[in-house]
């Protein structure tokens, strides 16, 4: 690796964790994670996965600095880690193999899952009525609730599963390699489904002994809320994490043809 290769791409490292930090994306750990994955991402990957994964880091962070208002947009370190985990650890695949195309379909997958899911998210909170549940659409449920859907929301998945498969497909030469394109869109637009699906089924949801509110928190009106339904341990992070997995592992089955071992 060229010297002036290594400084220019610590140089973007360093700018960029800067604008996080600067417009408060993330919190003081969650840099420090995003930097370390990034640095995987850029240096084994190179510029076309690094970019993916930018705009995925991007995107997210405006459009729910759009939606939310300024402080609900920090992301804390458990939150990129759920992000983060799979595609961080796809590279690394990359690296024992670097001329095996796993690594990168699983990276795609896993990366598009998070990136739907948000922007479905986003739309959905911004554009859509009240959300029904996913398993039960007869059920009108909070905005922002796990679980519940919108039409606006699953066409802005879907939209972007499928933006960002053909971005993908355009950097990375496979143009409109059509095997290609399908198996990034379809894991990306499924994935963010079952994270709605596994949001409705497993996460935690609480009913505020206070004011009576479904809740994902366990503490609200500063009291300790009553377990309504799903597991303890599952919340949304893990959701992702699980979501984020799905994506990948589905990308890989389809691009392969079933054919994985
Ligand atoms: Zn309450």
């Amino acid at each position: 690796m060229m010297y002036e290769d290594i400084v220019v791409k610590i140089s973007v490292l360093l700018f960029i964790t800067l604008f996080a930090y600067k417009n408060r994306f993330l919190d003081t750990a969650a840099l420090f994670l995003s930097f370390i994955i990034g640095a995987l991402v850029l240096f084994i990957g190179g510029w076309v996965y690094f970019i993916l994964l930018l705009l995925f880091l991007l995107v997210g962070s405006l459009m729910t600095k759009l939606v939310n208002n300024s402080n609900s947009a920090l992301r804390s370190w458990p939150n990129v880690a759920a992000n983060g985990f799979w595609p961080a650890l796809s590279i690394v695949f990359l690296y024992i193999y670097p001329d095996k195309i796993t690594p990168t379909i699983f990276y795609l997958g896993s990366l598009n899952a998070m990136f739907s899911d948000t922007v479905s998210t986003e739309i959905g909170m911004y554009l859509g009525g009240r959300p029904r549940l996913i398993t039960s659409p007869k059920k009108v449920v909070e905005k922002g609730l796990s679980g519940g859907v919108t039409i606006d929301g699953l066409l802005g998945g879907f939209l972007a599963a499928f933006s960002f498969a053909y971005l993908s497909s355009i950097l990375l030469s496979f143009n409109w390699n059509s095997l290609f394109i399908h198996s990034i869109w379809l894991s990306g637009f499924v994935s963010s489904i079952s994270d709605s699906f596994l949001g409705s089924v497993l996460q935690a949801k609480y009913k505020c002994v206070v004011c009576g509110k479904i809740i994902e928190e366990k503490i609200h009106c500063g009291e300790r809320a009553n377990l309504l339904s799903g597991l303890e341990w599952v919340n949304n992070h893990t959701v992702n994490f699980i979501s984020s997995f799905i994506g990948g592992f589905l990308a890989v089955l389809l691009f392969n043809g079933f054919n994985v071992i």
